[in-house]
């Protein structure tokens, strides 16, 4: 059960709950000797989620909806 990052996510295919690979943005602060820091990382139900465990690729909304999983 997923109460924090990954609340009420779970892959609908296999019911993974997580990790998940999730496409989403970061604000990184760059110098000239690379990165030093970053933080916010970001997403929104319309991006682009995969589980890791059955390589089902959908997007976080999906994720977010159990029901969709297929009784089996
Ligand atoms: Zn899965």
């Amino acid at each position: 059960m997923n109460i924090n990052c990954l609340e009420g996510m779970v892959c609908p295919k296999c019911g993974n709950e997580g990790p998940f690979d999730i496409v989403g943005t970061t604000t990184f602060r760059v110098s000239d000797n690379g990165v030093e820091d970053y933080e916010g990382a970001e997403w929104e139900d319309t991006s682009f989620c995969a589980c890791p465990e059955c390589h089902h690729n959908a997007t976080v909304g999906a994720f977010k909806s159990p029901e969709t999983v297929d009784q089996v």
